[in-house]
């Protein structure tokens, strides 16, 4: 019905123009003597994180930042770990401070998430800024996925307030911040949350003007689902085999693409939607946390 490029929301796009106005509050930054800088831990040799990392890095550093990353073997002890997060809360120099997951066995996430000085944490993950999102107060930072889709379906002129959103899922990473966002006041919408125990799942998807993806089960989401005209955002980045590819495999989302673009009237692609966000909302959290230490 509404397969034409219009229906795309571009992420490569929106988060092109996330980082120029990033980049623009980087001069100003720099104009008054301040670089931001974000500082990235990370442990082990996890090939998917080692890409990402890099990524982060090179961002930085194209928009005129100060990215470093401090590389640490798989081996490091926790306190290790965590006397290097007390070095970087103390260095005036970094204004953020992410630290990698997946993090090995022997050392506990929580402990280390919470160790990082919340006015630091771009992440969004300590308790304090999981607590300030609810409770909405501006000075806090979201995490980057979930802050990234509210950009794009704004930046899209999705009419928020009074719509049925729906979020699959309901993890600390992406569901649950998703639905603060999407309920705060300002974003207004009504917000259902599902999860593996939601009963017949198809029933409350049906009945969302935003429907958002975030379960890590590829392509779970097909046209039935959906509800004629629904926004679709597709969180999800999942591997399946795909024999036509050198590498044997392709990426996909939660939602069958193919199907539901022709219900949706507006959808986001995977690659080329959500996962584009994430970094420039990074960056975004970043020079916002520099311009706030340095008020
Ligand atoms: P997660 O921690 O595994 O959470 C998945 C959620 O989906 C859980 O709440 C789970 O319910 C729910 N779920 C699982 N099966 C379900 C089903 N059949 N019906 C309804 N709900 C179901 O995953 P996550 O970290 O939130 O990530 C979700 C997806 O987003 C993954 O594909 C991940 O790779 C992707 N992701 C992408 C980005 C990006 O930048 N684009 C960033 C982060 C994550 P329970 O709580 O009951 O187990």
């Amino acid at each position: 019905m509404l397969a034409d490029q219009d229906s795309l929301i571009d992420g490569t796009k929106l988060a092109a123009q996330v980082t120029a106005e990033v980049a623009k509050t980087v001069a100003e930054l720099k104009a008054r003597g301040v670089t931001p800088g974000l500082t990235v831990v990370l442990v082990g040799d996890d090939p998917a994180s080692a890409v990402y990392v890099g990524s982060k890095e090179r961002t930085c550093i194209e928009l005129g930042m100060n990215g470093e990353t401090i590389r640490k073997p798989a081996t490091i002890s926790q306190d290790e770990l965590l006397a290097i997060v007390d070095r970087l809360n103390a260095d005036a120099a970094v204004h953020g401070i992410l630290v990698q997951m997946p993090l090995p066995k022997h050392i506990d996430p929580d402990t280390v998430v919470r160790r990082i000085r919340p006015d630091k944490d771009v992440d969004g993950f300590h308790p304090v800024n999981v607590g300030k999102l609810s409770i909405g107060e501006k000075d806090g930072f979201a995490p980057c996925t979930p802050a990234g889709v509210l950009y794009m379906l704004q930046a899209s002129g999705v009419k928020t307030a009074g719509a049925n959103c729906v979020v699959i899922g309901r993890s600390n990473i992406v569901g649950k911040p998703m639905a603060s966002l999407m309920v705060q006041p300002g974003v207004d919408s009504t917000v259902t949350v599902c999860h593996s125990r939601t009963r017949d799942l198809a029933d409350h998807t049906r009945r969302a003007d935003i429907l958002i993806a975030a379960v890590g089960k590829a392509q779970m989401v097909t046209a039935d689902m959906v509800k004629p005209g629904a926004v679709v955002i597709d969180v999800g980045m999942n591997r399946i085999p795909d024999a036509t590819k050198k590498s044997g495999t392709r990426l996909v989302g939660d939602v069958a693409f193919d199907e539901v673009r022709q219900v949706a009237s507006l959808i986001t692609p995977v690659p080329g939607g959500v996962g584009k966000m994430t970094i420039a909302m990074l960056m975004s959290n970043t020079v916002r946390a520099a311009a706030q230490q340095t008020q």
